[in-house]
């Protein structure tokens, strides 16, 4: 397919989403589902990973355009108080919009009394299993009362049905539940399955796509990036090819619009860069923390409808 989009470097953006993630790969929980092989980390790759993270963060402080940061660890970051830390000390740089992090809030949060809470975002998923109910729920409530943004999601397995429509019911209206589509074929989900998960998360549909995305424009590689501890900087979680080096050259060097060369997106976190889906007009500047926030948020059919015509116009794209 040919694409008429400029082969040359874009001046800065406006604004930068930076993923992170480090070496970190243990975590407290063992969920049966999880996409991670977890680790155990000697104290030398904790050293290591505490180096990586520190020179990431100065990194964030020494820029001067406007960041947000999620970070997105291979297991459980935020029980660790490095993580801690880094997410309080980017809350207060000025130039730092949002700092969200994908955590399973099992850990302490009190330490969120001293960051500037309202640009913290948390991404908290539910594991049952691995935490009850009843304890999940205070950890909302703790997140309440420091008045700290979170989204709650869960994995979409059929076993867990009841106990999602449970949650979505316990958690307050106004935070968001998302319900991830757990991927293992087609017709998983039976019809009924499909309108109690559509009834407990007003998004579910549009997770539970893989959108054809090969050739279709998408602003991994020019509003947001994905880094590594060694400062690799990928357009995107899912596109092994390196752009450059976060500490070798000006990050603007390294941004430009592409188009996808993968196939298909099928995670939160890539897709909503398609600007065809538009994730910024329904999340806002909750996007990274998965909390919808934006204008788009007050009607949600407008972003199915997004949705479902993306598929349609990579479809006709590839064809
Ligand atoms: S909490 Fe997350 S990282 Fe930890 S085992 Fe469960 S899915 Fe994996
Ligand atoms: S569509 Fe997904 S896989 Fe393709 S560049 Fe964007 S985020 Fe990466």
């Amino acid at each position: 397919m040919s694409s008429s989009l400029p082969k040359t470097a874009s001046a800065p953006p406006s604004h930068l989403s930076v993923l992170y993630r480090g070496p970190l790969s243990s975590c407290n929980y063992a969920c049966p589902y999880c996409p991670f092989a977890k680790h155990t980390e000697t104290a030398e790759e904790h050293r290591a990973d505490a180096a990586a993270l520190s020179r990431f963060t100065d990194w964030v402080a020494a820029q001067t355009s406007p960041l947000s940061v999620l970070f997105t660890p291979w297991g459980e970051a935020l029980v660790r108080r490095r993580y801690q830390a880094a997410i309080t000390a980017l809350s207060h740089l000025p130039h730092l919009r949002q700092v969200a992090i994908q955590t399973n809030l099992s850990g302490r949060l009190d330490w969120l009394a001293d960051a500037a809470r309202d640009k913290v975002g948390l991404w908290a998923t539910y594991h049952p299993g691995e935490v009850s109910r009843e304890r999940f729920l205070a950890r909302c409530a703790e997140l309440d009362a420091l008045g700290v943004r979170y989204s709650v999601g869960v994995v979409g397995r059929r076993s867990q049905l009841a106990e999602i429509e449970v949650l979505r019911a316990a958690l307050r209206p106004e935070v968001y539940l998302w319900v991830n589509a757990f991927k293992v074929g087609p017709g998983y989900y039976t019809p009924s399955d499909l309108a109690r998960l559509n009834a407990a998360d007003p998004l579910f549909e549009v997770n539970t796509r893989r959108y054809p995305t090969r050739g279709q424009p998408c602003g991994a590689g020019e509003t947001a990036i994905s880094v590594d501890g060694a400062g690799t900087v990928r357009r995107c979680h899912f596109i092994a090819r390196p752009l450059g080096n976060l500490y070798a050259q000006p990050v603007a060097e390294l941004l430009r619009p592409r188009p996808c060369s993968r196939p298909s997106c099928e995670c939160h976190i890539g897709y909503v860069h398609l600007p065809a889906l538009g994730a910024e007009d329904l999340y806002g500047p909750g996007l990274l923390a998965r909390i919808p926030e934006g204008p788009g948020w007050a009607d949600p059919s407008t972003y199915l409808a997004r949705a479902r015509q993306l598929v349609g116009r990579s479809e006709r794209a590839a064809g």
